[in-house]
């Protein structure tokens, strides 16, 4: 059951609470300036970024982006939900926290929460039952026994299934009196083509209910107990199941992850059950997704090393190649302070030999040799070296051909140390001198480069996205100039939706002084933009009345133009297209901003 915390008891455990003594039970923090600094306890690090205001109660790490105040510091390395986190900080600093009811607005949005787990469990449940009734249960269940599931890991992992037919669940749910339309909303059911009614998105499949680290069941999985087509079949993403921050089986294996220092991660439901059954526990799947950088950050809480299991080469190396995407790649361009964010997890590849799945070769083999191969299993570019090797060969063609093969992803790394080490590893494997490849790498660079400043300059243009950042850092850091931020609506200008929307809650609960920013990062739950607060308030500059009034009008004035422009070329389009109601209601608008910057008349 989720738990509301009243916000006077979020205050109470905020003035109770110091974010500088809850780190340094987990960081060595030293003195600097006015923050403190130590090693950031979510990536792996030599020279300290990590960064704590006592003022602000927030941290931020320059290194890895990680940001937050005392609570998503807990929900970090505790790997705890919000509520959780402020139940244990209240406890530890004796503050009781009573149940209360919640304000409509609250209730309306809990309750559309609430309701769709609660209509998940319901279905699982559902399912659950299906599985061992009947006599098509049955032949369910012993295709499960069959593939070699044992019955406890059957239950342990709650399985199903769906019977065949087209309203099982939707009937179920109608005798209890649940709307078709609110059950459409969890996915479970979809509308027939002609409008007359819906049917079950399941049918005649096993069903993997998807449980998240809170133990709620956020959709399902099935698939099919024969040939037929799609092999395997998952939810729709809805208001409570995103497939790139959920990850098959992590509920059961957190804890095991912790204790072993290191995660596989398999491609399938079946596959991860499999480890399972053979005692591996410390696995998870993705869910019909490739491995995101979320994916990455939520283990990251767990582990520090990573196994990517797959049974061929191909596999193994598209997924190589889009890791170091992922892992590498991930730059967020950001103000003057050039905080990037960047994943370098230690992640390892490993095949399975002879066209072997997990469960195949561990009935072969058992887990001892599997276990050895997973540690034996290469780094990413280590991998496709040999990969590259075992193609083409050491023939002079082949060398040839494996440093074109490699040049991108070495480019790829903007870590110089782990670049130059890759570019020897690869040097001496395949008997090159270093110097050759380090130049084919520059080329591979160069077009990188080009690549990056395309886009880059792409974000510049559509949302002048870094003065965007600097308008919302000043109100952050700022606060005087608030009022003056409401007077000439700076906020309707920003174009980026996380920033506006930043921007909009500093306006609406009042921010006003720098000790506040911890306050508003409890109020916002979207952590993009928890991190976008960090970052923007730690990076310090020195602000004053003449220089934000510069920059405001500087912004506006730009976000006016542009305004025009837009309404300008729409009244084109409309002349175009002769199309007067609309032509004349752009007119209309463009009238009304004119006398509205005529109000605003900027300095
Ligand atoms: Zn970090």
């Amino acid at each position: 059951m989720a738990i509301f915390i009243p916000e006077d008891k979020i205050l109470e455990i905020k003035n109770a609470a110091d974010i500088v003594e809850l780190v340094s039970e987990v960081v060595h923090l030293k003195k600097a300036g006015k923050n403190f600094v130590g090693l950031c306890p979510f990536h792996t690090e030599k020279t300290p970024s990590f960064t704590v205001s006592p003022e602000k109660q927030i941290f931020y790490c320059f290194g890895c982006g990680a940001g937050g105040n005392i609570f998503s510091f807990l929900m970090k390395t505790d790997g705890l939900a919000f509520p959780e986190a402020a139940r244990s900080l209240a406890r530890r600093y004796g503050i009781d926290i009573p149940r209360r009811s919640l304000t409509p607005e609250q209730q309306k949005r809990m309750g559309e929460r609430e309701s769709l787990l609660k209509i998940n469990r319901e279905a699982m449940d559902f399912y659950s039952r299906a599985l061992r009734r009947g006599p098509s249960g049955r032949k369910a269940m012993a295709y499960l026994n069959k593939r070699g599931l044992s019955s406890e890991i059957i239950d342990r992992f709650n399985l199903g299934y769906a019977p065949k037919g087209w309203d099982h669940l939707l009937n179920f749910f109608s005798k209890k009196g649940v709307p078709a339309a609110r059950l459409e909303k969890s996915g479970l059911i979809l509308p027939k083509k002609d409008g007359r009614g819906y049917y079950d998105r399941f049918r005649e499949r096993i069903v993997f209910p998807i449980i998240d680290v809170n133990q709620a069941v956020i959709g399902f999985g099935g698939r099919v107990m024969d040939d037929s087509l799609p092999k395997y079949l998952n939810s729709p993403e809805t208001a409570v199941y995103n497939k790139s921050r959920s990850l098959y089986g992590l509920h059961l294996s957190k804890e095991k992850c912790r204790k072993a220092q290191s995660v596989y991660i398999v491609e399938g439901y079946l596959d991860l059950l499999m480890l399972h059954q053979h005692g591996i526990e410390n696995a998870v799947a993705t869910l019909g997704t490739a491995l995101t950088a979320d994916h990455v950050r939520m283990l990251s809480r767990y582990v520090p090393r990573m196994i990517l299991v797959y049974d061929s080469d191909e596999a193994g190396i598209r997924s190589a190649l889009r890791c170091i995407e992922t892992f590498w790649r991930e730059h967020v361009d950001f103000s003057r302070g050039d905080v990037f964010r960047e994943e370098k997890a230690d992640t390892h590849i490993l095949v399975l030999p002879d066209g072997h799945d997990p469960d195949s070769y561990l009935r072969e083999k058992g887990v001892g040799p599997f276990e050895r191969a997973a540690v034996e299993a290469p780094g990413i570019i280590s991998f496709l070296i040999e990969q590259s090797i075992g193609m083409h060969g050491l023939s002079t063609e082949g060398k040839i051909r494996i440093v074109t093969d490699l040049k991108g992803p070495l480019a790829a790394i903007n870590d110089n140390v782990a670049r130059t080490l890759y570019i020897k590893e690869l040097a001496e494997r395949i008997g090159l001198e270093e110097n050759i490849i380090l130049e084919k790498v520059r080329e591979g660079s160069s077009e990188k480069e080009k690549k990056e400043a395309l886009r880059h300059k792409n974000i510049t243009d559509k949302s002048g996205n870094r003065l965007e950042q600097q308008i919302i850092a000043m109100m952050l850091q700022f606060p005087d100039i608030l009022p003056e931020i409401k007077k000439y609506n700076v906020i309707e200008f920003i174009e980026n939706r996380d920033l506006q929307s930043i921007g909009r809650s500093i306006l609406e609960n009042q921010i006003s002084s720098a000790e506040q920013v911890s306050e508003l990062l409890s109020l916002i739950d979207n952590p993009e933009q928890q991190r976008l607060i960090s970052a923007l308030a730690m990076i310090e500059e020195s602000w004053d009345e003449n220089g934000c009034m510069k920059l405001i009008v500087q912004f506006v004035k730009k976000g006016q133009r542009r305004r025009d422009r837009q309404i300008l070329e729409r009244i084109k389009t409309a002349e175009r297209e002769n199309d007067q109601e609309t032509l004349n209601q752009l007119l209309r608008e463009k009238q009304k901003l004119a006398v509205l910057s005529q109000n605003q008349r900027l300095a």
